[in-house]
């Protein structure tokens, strides 16, 4: 079995090399066979560089270039369209998201569940004027979509079917944390706590 990784990139070539190594880490050290696929939003700093230096030196590391910086969900559905796991994770570049997580979320995929979403136990450090939008977002996005967004989060594991099902989709401007849910399938969740950003 081969797990996709995919990580949106932009401005990241402090925490990169950190990420880098923390989750190589972790997906060595599971059963299975994995890719990372690095997606470089028009990154001002050394981020495509590093890639560059990475892909060379590590068969399980690709990357695509943006021409300028397109925005995150842009960077994800790039990923997906070009990752070829039986079994695709997106995750934050800056180790917000914990890679050991992905244990977890591999686990309950191996069981069965077709979308494995990451929810937020705690949301971390955060000004009270973010919380207090996000909060207000994610009440009316709730309330359109008709799923709880309140804990929701990009960082997910999700099916092949389940990721061809959202690339055959025509949205040309898609929000992920919001229709990886909202597409069906057999789904669960993994809670874990935002870290601070490397
Ligand atoms: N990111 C991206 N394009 C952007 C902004 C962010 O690819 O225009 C990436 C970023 O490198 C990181 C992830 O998206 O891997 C989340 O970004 P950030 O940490 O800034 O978001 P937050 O944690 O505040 O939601
Ligand atoms: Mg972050």
């Amino acid at each position: 079995m081969l797990i996709s990784l995919i990580v949106p990139c932009y401005n990241e070539q402090e925490a990169l090399p950190i990420f880098y190594e923390e989750s190589t880490k972790v997906l060595a050290g599971m059963d299975c066979e994995y890719e990372f696929l690095f997606v470089n939003d028009g990154s001002k700093d050394g981020t495509l560089e590093l890639l560059k230096e990475f892909a060379k030196e590590d068969t399980h590391v690709t990357y695509i270039g943006f021409s300028r910086n397109f925005g995150k969900e842009s960077a994800i559905f790039a990923g997906l369209a070009n990752a070829e796991g039986d079994c695709c994770a997106v995750m934050d570049c800056d180790l917000q998201h914990p890679p050991e997580v992905l244990v977890s979320m591999y686990r309950l995929w191996e069981q069965g569940y077709e979308v494995v979403e990451g929810v937020k136990r705690s949301r971390g450090k955060e000004s009270a004027i973010h919380r207090a939008c996000a909060g207000l977002f994610y009440k009316m996005m709730s309330k359109a979509v008709k799923i709880d967004m309140s804990r929701a989060s990009d960082f997910k594991l999700l099916d092949r079917k389940a990721v061809d099902a959202l690339l055959g989709m025509p949205e040309k401007n898609a929000f992920f944390r919001a229709l990886s849910s909202w597409i069906g399938y057999r789904s669960t969740s993994v809670e874990f706590d935002v870290q601070e950003r490397t």
